[in-house]
């Protein structure tokens, strides 16, 4: 994946209404140690590395499985937990336990560093984990967590929207957010025009249904500068949206930065037990980092 031209086999033009399109093939990545589940992972992509200041797309399911992820940091960033199905546990360093359900939002804001674990008993699970790149005036704020068990709606003919993060069409999630974005599940029944923000780019996925021009698995991109997105069929998707994210950012792991030096520092901290916290009644041991690539990590901005 470190082709930095166009590869056109992961990058072509949707057809129909939502033509200019980018179709961004996911990739399958195990998650969780032994027992591992599949995710599909469609940003940061070879070429896409953000939509808006979303940075990270992971969808799993609808699958029988364990949900078992243990300790592990993030900083500079926001994890968006959404479930379609099954029921996900979540610790985190700030000794916060909570379950999550379908229709809720976990939000987590690691902000300067925080630490968590996710699991689940074994079970049908279907769902997408996100992360939000925080501006850097934000970056370094205090961790938190938020659970909103229940979110705003936007209905209109043919569709309704459940607004976790940001607004669409007026409606806004009460989820804290630091930048101008939208993060919604969408039910469409029929054919429908969802209002959008012109200036956001956007990201549909479909989560499950069948929804015209959209297949399952990749992750399509839409550009700014349209005031509706146009769907039709019976399922949900998920839509992601932003204005263009201006920073650019390193990740590496589970760290978002702006420098390679940063990154290390952060991982120093980590494996030395500082800075992150711990996680209370996980059982089991934190997750170490991985070895360092070789070479000095970049800042990227929204394409590569
Ligand atoms: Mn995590």
């Amino acid at each position: 994946m470190s082709n930095l031209e166009l590869d056109p086999r992961e990058i072509r033009c949707a057809a129909g209404e939502e033509a200019g399109g980018e179709v961004l093939e996911g990739r399958e990545v195990p998650l969780g140690g032994p027992r591992a589940m599949a995710v599909s992972r469609t940003l940061p992509g070879a070429h896409r590395r953000m939509i808006g200041a979303w940075c990270f797309v992971d969808a799993y399911g609808p699958q029988t499985a364990t949900m078992r992820v243990p300790p592990h940091p993030h900083t500079g960033l926001q994890t968006v937990s959404w479930l379609v199905a099954g029921e996900v546990l979540h610790r985190d360093s700030l000794g916060t336990l909570q379950e999550i359900r379908p229709g809720q939002l976990n939000l987590m804001t690691a902000g300067r560093g925080i630490s968590h674990s996710e699991e689940s008993p074994e079970t049908l699970l279907h769902g997408v984990q996100l992360w939000v790149a925080l501006p850097g005036g934000h970056r370094h704020v205090e961790p938190g967590f938020e659970h909103h068990a229940s979110l705003p709606v936007l209905s209109g003919p043919g569709f309704e929207a459940t607004v976790m993060m940001g607004s669409l069409g007026g409606v806004t999630s009460p989820a804290t957010a630091y930048s101008p974005l939208v993060g919604a599940e969408i039910a469409v029944d029929g054919a429908c025009e969802v209002p959008v923000e012109p200036g956001f780019e956007h990201g549909l996925l479909l989560l499950d249904g069948e929804v015209a021009e959209l297949a399952a698995g990749p992750l399509v991109y839409l550009p700014p500068g349209r005031s509706a997105v146009r769907l039709s069929g019976r399922g949900r998707v998920l839509l992601i949206g932003g204005e263009p994210f201006g920073e650019e950012i390193v990740m590496w792991w589970n760290f978002v930065g702006r420098t390679h030096d940063e990154i290390v520092a952060y991982r120093k901290e980590w494996m030395e037990g500082e800075g992150f916290g711990s996680v209370e009644g996980f059982d089991g041991e934190p997750l170490p980092a991985p070895v360092l690539p070789g070479t000095r990590l970049k800042p990227r901005g929204r394409v590569r």
